[in-house]
C-alpha cells in the first residue's frame, strides 16, 4: 500500500488476533466505492491503538502485500494527528502544496501525492480512527464535493464501527456478569413439585434457578446470556450441581428433575456431575430454544447417561422447537407438555385434541407424560381424563425453597404411598 517507506516490513507489522472489521460488507463496499469514485489506489479504515494506527478494513487491489487488515504503523509517521489537530486539511489534492506533508518521510517514500481522510468518531465524540483514501498521483480536480462524498461514506462506516463497539461492550458486560455469578454462585435453586394428580403427592421436583441479581430477570434470559458469551454449559452445570444436593434431603423415592440445553448435554460434561448421585433419581429435562446443531453427539451423550439410569424428559413439548421430530429422535422417557398447550385446555377443543394425540403418542413410545403449567382445577381434571397422571403447576405447588419441598414429607404417613 502507498503508506510504505523504504523498509515496509519495519513499518507494517501484522497484529495477531486483533478484532477486524474486514468481514463487514458495508464498510468494505464504502471503501471500494470512494476509492473508485476518487480514482485512487488505496482506501482503508483505521483504528488508533495507543500510538499506533491499525488497518481494520482495506480496499487496495494490487497492494495487498502491504495494505492489509491488521497492518500497523506509528501515528507519528502518518498524517492522522495533523489532520485531527487541523494542521493538515482533510482534502489534499497535491501533497507538494502542503509543506508539512513534504516534511513527513512517508510522503516521498510511498509516494503519496494526493490524500483524502476524515475521522471516524465514537458515539462519545472521541476519535476511533480514520477513513482514508490516497494515491501515487496528484488529483488537482478533487473538490469539496468529493470531500462531502467521503464524509458521507465515513459516516456510514462510523455507524458500523459504533455498532461493533456497542456489541463488544454488551458482550464484555454480559461475560463479566455471568463470570461473577459463577464465581460467587449468586443464585438459589427452587423446587416445584411434580405431582401424582390423583393422590396429590409429589413424585419428584423440578429444580429451577433463581438468579439473585436485581432487578429480577427470568432464569431463561440468564441462560440465554450465558450462551451468547460461551458460558452456557458452565452456568447450567453450576446450577445442576447445586440442585442435586436436594437428593440428600428428599425421600429416596423422590426424583429431582434438572434442566439442560442440548449443547450442555452434547458437551459430555454431565456424566461427571451425575456420577456422585443415584442416577435413577435424576431426570434430565432437555429444552430446546434453538435448533440442535449436532444430533449425533447429543444422542451419544444421552445414551451414555441413560445407560447409567438417568431418565430423559423432553421439556416444553408442543412449543417452539420441541416438536414431534425432536421427540421422535430423542425417544424420551418423559414428555412434558408445555404450558401453551395445557393452559385453558378445559375450555379449548383444539388444545384438548392435541393433548389427547400427544398422550396416545406417548403411550405408543412408552413414555410418561407430565402436564406443565396447571393453574386450575379444570385443567387438571381435563388432563387427568385424557390420561395424564402427572402434573406440575401453581395450582398444585409453586416453586419454593428446599425446606418447603421437604415439608411435603413431614407427614410420614403421606410419604408411604410415594413411589419413584
Ligand atoms: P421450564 O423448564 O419449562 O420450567 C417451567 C417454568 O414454568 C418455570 O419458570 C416455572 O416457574 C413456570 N411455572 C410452573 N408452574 C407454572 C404455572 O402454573 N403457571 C405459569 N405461568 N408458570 C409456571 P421459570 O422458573 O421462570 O423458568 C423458565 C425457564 O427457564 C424454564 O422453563 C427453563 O427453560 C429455564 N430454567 C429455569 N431454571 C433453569 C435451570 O436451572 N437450568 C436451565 N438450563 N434452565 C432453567
Ligand atoms: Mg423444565
Ligand atoms: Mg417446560
Amino acid at each position: 500500500m502507498p503508506h510504505t517507506v523504504a523498509d515496509p516490513a519495519a513499518m507494517l507489522t501484522a497484529i495477531a488476533n486483533v478484532p477486524t472489521l474486514s468481514g463487514d460488507d458495508t464498510i468494505h463496499s464504502a471503501l471500494e466505492f470512494v476509492r473508485s469514485h476518487l480514482g485512487m489506489e488505496v482506501a482503508y479504515l483505521s483504528e488508533f491503538i495507543g500510538d499506533d494506527l491499525v488497518f481494520r478494513a482495506v480496499s487496495a487491489p494490487g497492494f495487498e502485500d502491504t495494505a492489509y487488515v491488521g497492518a500497523t504503523m506509528p501515528l507519528d509517521d502518518v498524517y492522522c494527528r495533523h489532520i485531527l489537530a487541523g494542521r493538515l486539511p482533510e482534502l489534499i489534492p497535491d501533497t507538494a502544496n502542503e509543506p508539512l506533508c513534504r516534511d513527513i518521510p512517508l510522503t516521498s517514500a510511498i509516494p503519496i501525492k494526493s490524500h483524502v481522510s476524515v475521522p471516524i468518531r465514537r458515539r462519545d465524540g472521541s476519535a476511533y480512527g480514520m477513513f482514508c483514501c490516497l494515491s501515487r498521483t496528484a488529483k488537482p480536480d478533487l473538490t469539496q464535493r468529493d470531500l462531502a462524498v467521503m464524509r458521507a461514506f465515513a459516516g456510514l462506516s462510523a455507524e458500523q464501527v459504533n455498532g461493533r463497539i456497542a456489541e463488544r461492550v454488551t458482550y464484555d458486560t454480559t461475560a463479566t456478569a455471568i463470570k461473577a455469578i459463577l464465581q460467587s454462585r449468586d443464585f438459589d435453586v427452587v423446587y416445584q413439585p411434580i405431582m401424582d394428580a390423583a393422590a396429590r403427592r409429589p413424585k419428584g421436583f423440578e429444580a429451577l434457578c433463581r438468579f439473585r441479581a436485581q432487578p429480577y430477570r427470568p432464569p431463561n434470559l440468564w441462560f440465554d446470556d450465558a450462551a451468547t458469551v460461551g458460558l452456557q454449559a458452565d452456568l447450567e452445570i453450576c446450577v445442576i450441581e447445586q440442585a442435586l444436593i436436594a437428593l440428600n434431603q428428599l425421600p429416596p423415592s423422590i426424583y429431582v428433575s434438572v434442566n439442560a440445553s442440548p449443547a450442555t448435554v452434547a458437551s459430555g460434561r454431565l456424566g461427571d456431575v451425575f456420577k456422585h448421585w443415584p442416577a435413577e433419581r435424576i431426570v434430565l429435562e432437555v429444552t430446546e430454544h434453538s435448533m440442535v446443531d449436532c444430533y449425533d453427539s447429543l444422542l451419544s451423550e444421552l445414551d451414555t447417561l441413560r445407560f447409567r439410569g438417568v431418565r430423559l424428559a423432553i421439556d416444553d413439548a408442543g412449543a417452539g422447537y420441541s416438536g414431534l421430530q425432536h421427540i421422535v429422535r430423542l425417544h424420551p422417557d418423559i414428555i412434558k407438555l408445555d404450558i401453551s398447550l395445557t393452559n385453558r385446555i378445559d375450555e379449548d377443543i383444539v388444545r384438548r385434541s392435541l393433548g389427547a394425540a400427544l398422550v396416545r403418542f406417548a403411550v405408543e413410545i412408552n413414555a410418561a407424560i407430565v402436564a406443565e403449567g396447571i393453574e386450575t382445577e379444570g385443567e387438571l381434571t381435563t388432563l387427568h381424563d385424557l390420561g395424564v397422571p402427572l402434573a406440575q403447576g401453581y395450582f398444585l405447588g409453586k416453586p419454593a425453597d428446599l425446606a418447603t419441598a421437604k415439608a411435603w414429607f413431614d407427614d410420614t404417613a403421606a410419604t408411604e404411598g410415594c413411589t419413584g
